[in-house]
C-alpha cells in the first residue's frame, strides 16, 4: 500500500554537509518517491505542534533551541511502507544505540543532534505534512 511521510533533516545535517548523504540513502530505495522539499527555518510555534507529545520532558526546550539554530530540509516522501521503512534507514533516536549502516548509527553524535526525524506512524505522518506542506494536504 502507497503511503507518506514527512522527513525533516536537522540542523546538524545542513551544518555538517551530510543533506546531500541522507538525501541520496533515501531515494535510492526503490520504489520511493520524493514528492515535496524544501530549506528553510523553522519557528517556535510550528515546532510547538510538531513536537507537542514532549512538553514537559527534560530535553523539551534544548531540542525547540536546536531545532531553531540552523534551518532543515523537509521533504515528503512516498512509496510502499515508506513510514516504516524511514523509520528503519534512521535507526533508533539514540545515535550510540543505532547500527552501523543507519543515518543515526553513521552519523550521529548525541541523541538531540541525531540529524533526522522521520513519522512514526501513518496517523503522525498525515498530521506532519499537513502542518509542514499544508497545501498538500
Ligand atoms: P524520534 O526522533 O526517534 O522519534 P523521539 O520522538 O522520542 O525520537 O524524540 C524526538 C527528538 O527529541 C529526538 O529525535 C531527539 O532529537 C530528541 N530527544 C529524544 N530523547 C532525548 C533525550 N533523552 N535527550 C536529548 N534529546 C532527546
Ligand atoms: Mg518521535
Amino acid at each position: 500500500m502507497t503511503e507518506r511521510t514527512l522527513v525533516l533533516l536537522k540542523p546538524d545535517a545542513q551544518r555538517r554537509g551530510l543533506i546531500g548523504e541522507i538525501i541520496g540513502r533515501i531515494e535510492r530505495k526503490a520504489n520511493w518517491e520524493i514528492t515535496a522539499l524544501e530549506l528553510r527555518t523553522l519557528d517556535a510555534g510550528t515546532l510547538e505542534q510538531h513536537y507537542g507529545e514532549h512538553q514537559g520532558k527534560p530535553f523539551y526546550e534544548p531540542l525547540m533551541g536546536f531545532m531553531q539554530s540552523g534551518p532543515v530540509v523537509a521533504l515528503i516522501v512516498e512509496g510502499e511502507r515508506v513510514v516504516e521503512g524511514v523509520r528503519q534507514l534512521a535507526g533508533p533516536t539514540d545515535p550510540i544505540a543505532a547500527a552501523p549502516g543507519s543515518i543515526r548509527g553513521d552519523f550521529g553524535t548525541i541523541v538531540r543532534e541525531n540529524l533526522i526525524h522521520a513519522s512514526d506512524s501513518p496517523e503522525s505522518a498525515e498530521r506532519e505534512v499537513k502542518l509542514f506542506f499544508p497545501g498538500r494536504a
